[in-house]
């Protein structure tokens, strides 16, 4: 009897390319449940600044990260950019992405699979993801998408910083020893950059079908 094989999408991509609306869409669709993996990253980092720690320091990051609850998924705090930045300190440490990395892969194998959105999906977490897509777009266009988010889009000033910040994180991400932000060899590359949601979600769900055939 052949073993039914969960379906896994790995969604890779860069801040604000659009990978959490595509992954949820994509999960709704083939009917799979949804790993946003950024969220355990800043989890980790927020607990740092919570009690006034160096999200760089990597024995505190370590055990912060053993530490996690499923609670401290769900804390508002999470969605902001001091945190993002922690997040892409602790996720330079080795030792931190070992102690994700098993939950992670335990979440992909459950039937029926999953769609987990994040930097290293198709390259390390899932190597063999039945498709794998890398969002990008110009770091202009992702910056002003997190400023509208953010709700600060009216000061041009904040949306400065939040360039700035971006294109750090983007370098920090990019650059690391470890689990690299970068494009597996056999991902679908998708530009976002002048393609909304939905032209975004057809091409994505087009390739799904394509690679589950
Ligand atoms: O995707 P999000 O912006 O929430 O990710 C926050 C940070 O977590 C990223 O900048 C990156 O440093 C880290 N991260 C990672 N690997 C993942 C997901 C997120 O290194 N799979």
């Amino acid at each position: 009897m052949v073993e039914p094989r969960p379906l896994v999408i790995a969604v890779d991509g860069p801040a604000a390319s659009g990978k959490g609306t595509l992954a949820r869409r994509l999960a709704e669709y083939f009917g799979l449940r949804h790993l946003d993996t950024g969220s355990l990253y800043r989890a980790v980092g927020l607990k740092l600044l919570k009690n006034n720690n160096d999200p760089a320091n990597g024995s505190l990051a370590e055990a912060a990260a053993r530490d996690l609850q499923e609670n401290d998924l769900t804390d508002p705090s999470l969605r902001e950019d001091t945190t993002a930045k922690a997040a892409s300190f602790v996720a330079a440490q080795p030792r931190v992405r070992a102690v994700l990395l098993a939950y992670q892969r335990a979440f992909a194998q459950q039937l029926p699979g999953a769609v987990l959105d994040g930097r290293d999906i198709g390259t390390v977490v899932c190597p063999d993801a039945t498709a794998k897509i890398y969002l990008d777009a110009s770091v202009e266009v992702r910056a002003a998408r997190r400023a509208k988010e953010l709700q600060v889009g009216a000061t041009e000033s904040i949306e400065s910083r939040v360039l700035s910040d971006m294109i750090e994180r983007d370098a920090r991400d990019s650059q690391r020893d470890v689990a690299p932000l970068k494009i597996a060899d056999d991902a679908c590359v998708i530009d976002t950059t002048g393609l909304g949601p939905d032209g975004v979600f057809e091409r994505a769900q087009a390739f799904v079908s394509s690679r589950r055939n």
